[in-house]
């Protein structure tokens, strides 16, 4: 009767629901283990000035040593950080690693150039960042000047007085602000001025656009203008062609990001880089 296959259906859809349930607490007990026996390794990618050819910074990307499965990309676990809030624990390590690098590197007598951290929204909602930063540069002996922190546009969304304050007390050390993803969120330059931000990082998903369309010049161009005025550095994010580095040389873009310059590279690979990278010549 269409009552028996109502319940079979509901039956159905409940087993689902405790499969899906157990394998998302699989994950999250797995996440656990992984931060409490430290099997995450950050690789390191260029961010290279155009007119200059000067790696200007680097940015740390996390990725899981898995012992099974190898490296995994961070889509496939920073959602369930963000989910389960151990987004908090594993920041905290991150900032930590990236800290213990550069001081290496300084004993080593290494070129050291910044780096960027990502941090997610709900780091900045529910840590205290500025102390979980300033403890971790002071910790390894740092200058707060070598860490700079990314945080994307669509986590500026919800402009509360704590991300402001958290953002001024972050920028009171001497430590950058970057806007990630810019372009896909909806910032207001008031924001962007408010909160004194540095460097506008802009998708690769406009940069992809240059040499297709003309949107993505228009894009750029009117990027670029707006932030200058303000004050503020523009690095185009996913550059993987020397065409696209021309167009935004031409359009007088600050810096590019992308597989044209470096794939993201595990840290005893980021010297050969350092300071400067070569520069197309006929640029
Ligand atoms: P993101 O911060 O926008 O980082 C840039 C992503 O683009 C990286 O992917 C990088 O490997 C990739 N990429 C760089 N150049 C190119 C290029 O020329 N072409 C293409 N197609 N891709 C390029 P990845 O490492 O997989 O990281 C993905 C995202 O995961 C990051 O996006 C960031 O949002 C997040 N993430 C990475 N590390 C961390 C972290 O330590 N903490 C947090 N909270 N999030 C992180
Ligand atoms: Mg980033
Ligand atoms: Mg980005
Ligand atoms: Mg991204």
């Amino acid at each position: 009767s269409v009552k028996t296959t109502g319940k079979r259906n509901y039956r159905f859809y409940d087993q689902k629901f405790y499969d899906a349930l157990m394998a998302s607490l699989r994950q999250e007990s797995e996440l656990r283990h992984a931060i409490d026996h430290d099997q995450f390794v950050l690789h390191y990618q260029p961010r290279v000035d155009i007119s200059t050819g000067v790696t200007s910074s680097m940015e740390a990307l996390v990725r899981w040593a898995h012992p099974l499965r190898g490296l995994v990309e961070p889509s496939e676990f920073i959602p369930i950080a963000e989910d389960t809030g151990l987004i908090l624990p594993l920041g905290e390590l991150i900032i930590d690693k990236v800290c213990a690098q550069l001081a290496f590197w300084a004993r080593s007598g290494q070129e050291l150039v910044p780096v960027s951290v990502n941090v997610s929204p709900r780091q900045f909602s529910e840590a205290n960042m500025a102390t979980v930063i300033r403890s971790a540069i002071e910790r390894n002996g740092l200058e707060p000047s070598l860490i700079e922190i990314e945080l994307t546009e669509s986590s500026m969304l919800t402009d509360t007085d704590e991300l402001t304050e958290t953002i001024a007390a972050i920028r009171g050390m001497g430590v950058k602000l970057l806007v990630d993803d810019f372009g896909t969120g909806y910032s207001s330059l008031s924001q962007l001025q408010r909160l004194d931000v540095d460097v506008l990082k802009v998708d690769r998903a406009f940069t992809a656009e240059l040499g297709k369309t003309e949107q993505g010049k228009v894009f750029f161009t009117a990027i670029v203008t707006m932030a200058h005025a303000l004050g503020m550095r523009v690095v185009a994010e996913g550059v993987e062609s020397e065409a696209q580095l021309r167009i935004l040389k031409s359009l007088r873009c600050d810096e590019i990001q992308g597989y044209f310059v470096s794939r993201p590279l595990p840290p005893t690979d980021t010297q050969p880089i350092l300071p400067k990278w070569f520069l197309p010549s006929a640029l």
